[in-house]
């Protein structure tokens, strides 16, 4: 299985010297962080997810993705930089079988991933304890420090307000504390990628007071360094856990009584939602667009709303971009070394991308496409190849509900005539999360209209276990991308930052980080209804067609997403918003 995962990030050049360093931080800083960051003194970055299967360490989605983009783009820009996360025993897999998805399990061995073994930490319970192994692997500036058991389980196993769950949440909390304490590390910043890991901060907290310091003393120390990054948009979404699960799994691992009473105190009814004692505990507070920010629906124990500070997520480019894309960008003054937007005359650089440097280069990602899919099948079990001079539309997306994937298939026949008409396909990725049985009857009555109609089963291929070896081949070789969330559920999203970064044409709602800039920037589905929405994608689907065999078209729609969109897709630019956030 390994042999078939391609590298992401073969060809990292970090920057060279401390000058390097030291201008990087000056371009993003009034101050000189190389003060307030060291190696012994590192950003830290908890999250119960990372996406990074090059590393061994298979996520479920975008909350995975960005931190493993946070710590590649760390690594690149030589920040000092931890990412402490669980190193999952087990992961998930799909495939197809009579057009239904069927989930299995490989395991993982983190020695296989280059990690080594460090340390044994304890997680206690009201009864027993737990011992956890800490791996490690450093990368550059960066490393990956990782809490492990045979029975930690896969990502998400449980329901989410499970024993199991809360005790995987404690596991990474207070376990990568003490990790971190092992490898001699003290946090700069403790970054909580959403409140999974809000347990990290408690074990802070309870370190400062144990230690010696006033209570309220430590909570002001512990609030001024600690950033709580918010993906999901309300509140009541969130699961509950009950006081005696706390009493079970949490209460045995805190030393000082002052805090345990703290958290006690956060309760209501019995139960406690841990985005109540986040946002105390978390001065600094970010959401993951702009729309995201301002929407967010919080409110703090006493009922007042949270204001949240818009960081919009980036990707790491040279992970996610064809590298002759990057070079292209690198020679003809669109991207610094840092990969931020040239100055100063990016705009006019981009302006001067011709409609042949764009198809030669999508020709070059249509071959990398076709190489990866090669080693994968349809929903037929077949390998599938995309003619070079077919229009590629694609679909990749976790499959939830509110992404609406069947969009497009709303109107079969309407969907067939324009595959038909400009030779295109259409890709189809996706997979269902377990469990979810709405979703998975969905996909089935999807592949099964897909199935009736003799030119969508030529022109349509959906393909099983999505993961980022397919959302990058796919960003690569696809001429455009389609992206269908409810206007107002999308937190962000960063597939579609994948595709303008290879100038494919976007289609989609104006959500999510999409909204960061207005909607004439890109080939925007509008509508006040699912059905005028519905009419207005198919509409943009021949806009996109038709703008392929047209220069001008081409240059117009790729020059106005690379000029909206460049700085924000930029990993380097999201970095730098954090740090100066943080510092
Ligand atoms: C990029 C990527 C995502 C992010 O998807 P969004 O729907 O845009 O949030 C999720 N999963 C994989 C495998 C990816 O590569």
């Amino acid at each position: 299985m390994d042999d078939q995962i391609i590298n992401l990030s073969p060809d990292f050049q970090p920057l060279e010297s401390v000058e390097d360093v030291e201008e990087f931080y000056q371009a993003i800083s009034r101050e000189k962080l190389t003060h307030k960051l060291s190696p012994d003194r590192p950003y830290c970055y908890w999250t119960i997810e990372t996406y990074d299967k090059a590393n061994g360490i298979r996520g479920g989605g975008g909350l995975g993705v960005l931190a493993a983009d946070m710590r590649r783009v760390a690594e690149q820009l030589q920040v000092p930089f931890v990412l402490v996360t669980p190193f999952y025993p087990w992961e998930s897999h799909q495939k197809m079988v009579n057009l239904e998805q069927i989930d299995y399990h490989t395991e993982i061995n983190y020695r296989d991933f280059g990690f080594s073994f460090v340390d044994k930490i304890r997680i206690k319970t009201a009864t027993t304890s737990v011992e956890l192994d800490v791996v490690e692997k450093k990368m550059g500036s960066s490393r990956f420090l990782c809490v492990t058991e045979p029975n930690f389980g896969e990502l998400y196993s449980g329901e989410s307000g499970s024993d199991h769950r809360l005790y995987q949440e404690v596991a990474l909390g207070f376990g990568g504390y003490q990790a971190l304490k092992i490898v001699g590390l003290r946090p700069a910043v403790i970054q909580l990628n959403e409140v999974a890991t809000f347990f990290a901060a408690v074990a802070r907290l309870d370190e400062l007071v144990s230690s010696g310091m006033d209570f309220y003393e430590a909570v002001v120390y512990t609030r001024k360094h600690t950033l709580y990054t918010n993906h999901t948009l309300v509140q009541a979404a969130e699961a509950t856990f009950h006081y005696s699960q706390f009493e079970q799994y949490v209460f045995p691992n805190i030393k000082s009584t002052a805090v345990k009473r703290w958290l006690s105190d956060k309760f209501t009814d019995g139960t406690i939602r841990l985005s109540t004692p986040t946002v105390e505990i978390a001065e600094l507070r970010s959401g993951v667009s702009k729309l995201h920010a301002r929407v967010a629906n919080y409110r703090d124990i006493n009922g007042t709303k949270i204001k949240f500070k818009s960081v919009t997520n980036g990707i790491h480019m040279r992970t996610w971009t064809l590298p002759e894309i990057m070079n292209y960008y690198y020679e003809h003054g669109i991207l610094d070394r840092f990969d931020l937007p040239a100055t100063p005359n990016f705009e006019e650089n981009v302006s001067k991308i011709t409609a042949d440097d764009i198809r030669e280069l999508k020709m070059t990602g249509r071959k990398r496409l076709n190489e990866i899919l090669a080693n994968r099948t349809d929903q037929y079990g077949n390998p599938v190849h995309i003619p070079e001079n077919a229009i590629l539309f694609d679909f990749k997306r976790r499959f939830v509900d509110y992404k609406r994937p069947w969009l497009p298939f709303s109107n079969p026949e309407r969907l067939a005539s324009i595959l038909e008409k400009h030779n295109a396909h259409y890709i189809l990725a996706g997979r269902v999360h377990m469990g979810d049985t709405t979703m998975f009857n969905k996909l089935m009555d999807l592949l099964h209209v897909i199935d009736r109609n003799p030119i969508l089963k030529e022109r349509v291929h959906y393909l099983p276990d999505y993961d980022e070896e397919l959302g990058l081949a796919l960003s690569l070789g696809a001429n455009s991308s389609i992206n269908t969330p409810i206007v107002g559920l999308e937190a962000c999203g960063t597939s579609w930052m994948k595709d303008i970064a290879n100038m494919g044409l976007l289609i989609s709602t104006h959500d999510g980080g999409v909204a960061d800039m207005p909607a004439d920037n890109y080939l925007t589905i509008s509508g006040k209804t699912e059905a005028e929405e519905c009419e207005e994608l198919y509409r943009q689907m021949e806009v996109a067609a038709d703008a392929w065999n047209n220069d001008f078209d081409l240059e117009y729609w790729i020059h106005k997403e690379l000029i909206a969109y460049l700085d924000i897709i930029s990993g380097t630019r999201m970095m730098r918003d954090y740090l100066n956030y943080l510092f």
